[in-house]
């Protein structure tokens, strides 16, 4: 973000929680840094307001301070505003996928058409096809020539004198009399939304019905690129986005308004104007440049792996020496957000991993919230002492959590088998192991 930011982060001093203070100070900053950042005001606000309630009273890791801590929440949150993961291409269930490029003049439709065909090619030996739709203006039709046979594909085209909607047709025809696998159709545009252009690109939607409407925006545009996006979405239903020109000094705010207002997601970045500057995107890494704090965001995402790895490993010590207990097991439930499932835990020990036993230990989420209620209906003594656990203190347990008994008697029987196994394979066991395993 700015450096006004960066400073008032730094300047949080150390302590073991989250303050209101901190928060305060933090937010207004993160707040301003990202309207400068082109982000929309409505998206700012709802951004502040998540953060915000994540960040009060958080708890600090070990080895960050609450500046970084807050840092990390919001990196987290705008990394879930951005749709956490990568998101590939629309496929059609049948060929020919057909790939409707749509966005304002100058946006980088015909080059981000140029682009993915190239790497649909160069990746899975696609053939596409290429439909000149664009005829108001004679040169992109000739661009788009060039970028065909710079890349060999072909490119179908009737000139400037044919209805946009008659090429579509005509070129849909061809892609599925050659069997093309592919089809992208490289529509017009307008320095502005219009009526006409709209009326135009939904009579080719009906005619293409493509699989993917990709708007393509300049990210440079900041503000207006998501009224852009906007004004595409409710009259076409985008189903992707693409991000061009981030080569540029933008720090690529659009992204969050972009994805916040639209729900669409970003599937592709362009980075230059080379056929080869296109990239998938990751919110993570968008994330990150946002914000333009990398170095911090490296030491917070080790110093939580570092984290992670010593819960684990206590954990584990704890199961070696059998003194495994409810109190663990249920510190255990609550990291399952950050350490993966139970199942994954298992397979870290070494050599597990692999192992076929392992297949089918399985630990559904839904019940996991089951499990939590009954170890919360134990006492501390309970907790740490499961031997204690007679059949009426597990009645009281099955009315507490509101659980029937068998399942109260279920989850302490796979608990000690659970605990058992796992002592006997931390300290060598593996037959043993795999008996009950398959018991
Ligand atoms: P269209 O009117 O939407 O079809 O836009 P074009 O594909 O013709 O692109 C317009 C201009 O933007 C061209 O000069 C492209 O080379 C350039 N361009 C497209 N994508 C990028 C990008 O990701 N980075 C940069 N620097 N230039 C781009
Ligand atoms: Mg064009």
């Amino acid at each position: 973000l700015t450096d006004r930011l960066q400073k008032a982060l730094t300047g949080l001093k150390r302590k073991g929680k989250v303050t209101e203070a901190d928060l305060r100070d933090s937010l207004r900053e993160i707040r301003l840094a990202l309207l400068d950042a082109d982000v929309n005001y409505t998206v700012v606000k709802e951004f502040i307001r998540n953060v915000r309630d994540k960040a009060n009273g958080a708890k600090v890791l070990e080895g960050l301070n609450p500046a970084q801590q807050i840092v990390s929440i919001v990196n987290d949150e705008m990394v879930a505003m951005m749709g956490e993961e990568a998101v590939s291409l629309n496929k059609a269930p049948k060929i020919p996928t057909v790939i409707m490029m749509v966005g304002l003049q100058g946006a980088g439709k015909t080059t981000t058409a140029g682009k993915l065909a190239k790497k649909l090619k160069d990746e899975q030996d696609a053939r596409p096809l290429m439909i000149a739709a664009d005829v108001y203006r004679p040169a992109a039709i000739e661009q788009l020539k060039t970028l065909g046979a710079q890349i060999d594909v072909p490119v179908f085209d009737q000139g400037v004198d044919v209805d946009p909607r008659e090429i579509v047709r005509a070129g849909m025809a061809l892609a599925r009399e050659q069997k093309n696998d592919y089809v992208f159709i490289d529509a017009a545009g307008r320095l502005q939304i219009d009526e006409a252009l709209m009326q135009e690109l939904a009579d080719i939607k009906a005619i293409a019905q493509p699989d993917e409407i990709m708007l393509v925006v300049d990210a440079m545009t900041g503000q207006n690129a998501t009224e852009t996006a906007q004004g595409f979405n409710e009259r076409l239903g985008l189903t992707g986005i693409t991000l061009t020109k981030l080569d540029g000094d933008t720090r690529g705010g659009a992204a969050l308004s972009i994805r916040a207002v639209t729900g669409t997601p970003i599937k592709f970045v362009g980075q230059g104007e080379k056929l080869t500057d296109l990239d998938v995107f990751y919110p993570d890494r968008m994330a990150s440049r946002i914000l333009g704090m990398g170095d911090i965001l490296t030491l917070i995402e080790k110093t939580q792996k570092e984290y992670d790895e010593k819960q684990a490993q206590a954990t584990m010590e704890k199961m070696k020496e059998n003194s495994f207990d409810f109190n663990d097991f249920l510190t255990q439930m609550e990291q399952v957000q950050n350490m993966g499932p139970m199942e994954d835990l298992i397979k870290m020990i070494p050599g597990m991993a692999n192992n076929p036993a392992l297949k089918n230990v399985k630990i559904d989420p839904k019940d996991m919230a089951h499990l939590k209620a009954i170890v919360y209906s134990m006492t501390p003594a309970e907790r740490e002492n499961p031997d204690l656990l007679t059949p009426s203190r597990r009645r009281r347990l099955a009315a507490g959590a509101g659980r029937p008994i068998v399942e109260v008697n279920r989850m302490i029987k796979q608990f000690n088998e659970m605990k058992k196994m796992m002592s006997s394979v931390l300290n060598g066991n593996m037959a043993g192991m795999e008996q009950m395993m398959g018991a």
